[in-house]
């Protein structure tokens, strides 16, 4: 939901709150005020039937008689208004208005009053004051049976009807009275001091408690607003810090990026980064690409019988930290292979508690180019400049490692050593050039003429070596007269017909290295004795 909605809410309920409870409270208090009226009424009507009551005792003797005293004066009204008793007492008759006027005047002395009225009064003290006259009229022109007043500060003022009955017509038969009719009625006025009391003291409890609910109503939504404003201010912290956290990763992915190495962060062994070039590298977008797609980095890393590799685990470590532990000690490789060719790295880590996180920042720097010109330089280092054939120190090394191989599967192996007859000549005969040109010729003639796994060198001068695995004397002596023959039939522009004399021994089951080259030389010599262009081997 939107801030604005929210507040818009919020106050929206704090305004049909006040509402309901200003609305409930009303109904208490009228409900209250009703009650209240009501008792007042209950006693209004109480008197009311008391009168009635007694009046209509009074009227159904059609009045009556009582001794005359001094205060009593007969009614001018009223016919038959004195009566003689036998003893000569004069009796003055009542009727039942005027008995009713006469129990108001005592109602006066206590704290209410009643007053008998009529529509048409025969005796002008049953008018009607202002409310009676109002009720009456009321009575009538409603055909009701009570009204009554209750103004502010003032006393309760109830009237109810007089309805004309049989009884009544006796006495009032000049008025034309008809049965039925309302022709007056009895008003009843009650002391409403206790009810104005009330009406204040509810009102003011109710006012008080409004002023309570309201309070407390705009303290718990000013809290509720104070809240969602803070929530809000957290919402876009939290939102600006996300956003300066999304900048600081492109950032940082762009700075990785820029780098030619493999830069790649593991939280403990987890990669979590890695820029372009290792991405493009295994033709990926992204590093959850690649994950999904490949799993491990290392299940790239290609086994190597040399711990300065990495392969996944190294001595049962994992190659995360191996590779941050071992870096100091040697330069810790990785072998790839990308379109079957072997892509080299230097691999080093920098590491970093994050968090309570082992981070680890890995680099891999591609060494493909160096290596290969490492093998150029030492492949040129070995190499005899002028044949391009190895030289004699590669041969020695070449032949360490076949006679140990020879030793252990124990397969014969031999050698040639060869010399070009009266090369000397050569030189002297057709120049230095064509000598130069007759060693190349040769060299060209005996590496296409040995066989795989043969390895021909120059030995130094015009002498050459060959060393042959898996081979008896007697198969290199073979070979060695093949090339002797191939050599022999050669035609060498300005260089004439050329010769050699060869060498052939087959190495003797642990003798040194100097000894098995040692008899080849003397193999060499003994062709030399026996008159050049001939193959001698020496057992
Ligand atoms: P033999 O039949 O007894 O081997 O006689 P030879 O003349 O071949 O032997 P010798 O040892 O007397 O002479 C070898 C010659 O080879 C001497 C040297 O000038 C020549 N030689 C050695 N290295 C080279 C080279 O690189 N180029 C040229 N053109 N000549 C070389
Ligand atoms: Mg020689
Ligand atoms: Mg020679």
């Amino acid at each position: 939901m939107k801030n604005k909605n929210k507040y818009i809410l919020l106050y929206f309920s704090f305004i049909s709150l006040l509402f309901v409870s200003l609305y409930t409270t009303e109904i208490l208090q009228n409900k209250s005020i009703e009650s209240q009226k009501n008792i007042l009424i209950k006693q209004a009507q109480t008197h009311f039937a008391d009168q009635i009551n007694i009046r209509k005792w009074s009227s159904s003797f059609g009045g009556i008689y009582v001794k005359a005293n001094d205060t009593l004066k007969p009614n001018p009204y009223l016919q038959d208004n004195t009566l003689k008793a036998a003893d000569g007492q004069t009796l003055i008759k009542i009727n039942p208005a005027w008995m009713i006027r006469q129990l108001s005047e005592f109602s006066n002395t206590q704290n209410f009053n009643f007053h008998i009225v009529g529509v048409n009064p025969l005796n002008p003290n049953n008018k009607a004051n202002e409310f009676e006259k109002r009720a009456l009229e009321y009575l009538v022109k409603n055909d009701e049976h009570e009204y009554y007043e209750l103004k502010e500060n003032s006393s309760f003022n109830y009237m109810g009807a007089l309805v004309t009955t049989p009884s009544c017509i006796p006495c009032h038969v000049e008025q034309n009275y008809k049965v039925g009719a309302i022709e007056g009625g009895i008003s009843v006025s009650l002391d409403a001091t206790n009810y104005n009391e009330f009406v204040l003291y509810i009102e003011e409890k109710i006012f008080y408690i409004r002023i309570i609910i309201a309070v407390l109503l705009l303290s718990i939504t000013l809290l509720l607003h104070r809240q969602i404003k803070n929530n809000d201010e957290l919402v876009d912290e939290v939102s600006d810090k996300d956003k300066e956290v999304h900048s600081t990763k492109v950032l940082l992915q762009e700075v990785l990026d820029t780098d030619l190495s493999f830069l790649m962060v593991a939280k403990g062994k987890k990669l979590i980064l890695a820029n372009k070039t290792m991405l493009n590298f295994f033709n990926c977008n992204s590093l959850n690409e690649f994950i999904k797609k490949h799993g491990h980095l290392s299940n790239f890393f290609v086994a190597v019988e040399n711990k300065d590799f990495l392969t996944a685990y190294v001595d049962d470590e994992h190659w995360v930290p191996y590779l941050y532990r071992e870096q100091n000690n040697k330069e810790i490789k990785v072998l790839m292979k990308k379109d079957n060719k072997n892509r080299y790295f230097k691999a080093h880590s920098r590491k970093k508690m994050i968090d309570n996180n082992e981070v680890y920042i890995i680099i891999f720097d591609e060494i493909t180019k160096e290596l290969q010109t490492i093998k150029t330089l030492t492949d040129e280092a070995s190499k005899d400049a002028l044949t391009n054939l190895f030289n004699r120190g590669k041969f020695n090394d070449v032949l360490s490692k076949e006679i140990s191989l020879a030793q252990t599967t124990g397969s014969p192996l031999s050698i040639i050593f060869l010399d070009i007859d009266h090369f000397k000549a050569v030189n002297d005969t057709y120049g230095h050039d064509i000598g130069d040109y007759v060693l190349i010729e040769i060299a060209k003639i005996l590496t296409s003429t040995i066989r795989q796994g043969d390895f021909v060198a120059r030995w130094g001068g015009e002498e050459f070596v060959i060393t042959l695995q898996s081979t008896t004397s007697e198969q290199a002596s073979i070979l060695a007269n093949k090339i002797r023959k191939n050599i022999e039939n050669y035609n060498f522009k300005n260089g004439g017909k050329q010769t050699v004399s060869l060498g052939v021994t087959q190495y003797i089951y642990q003798e040194s290295q100097s000894d098995f080259i040692k008899r080849v030389d003397e193999a060499l010599y003994e062709a030399k004795a026996s008159g050049r262009n001939i193959v001698v081997t020496k057992e």
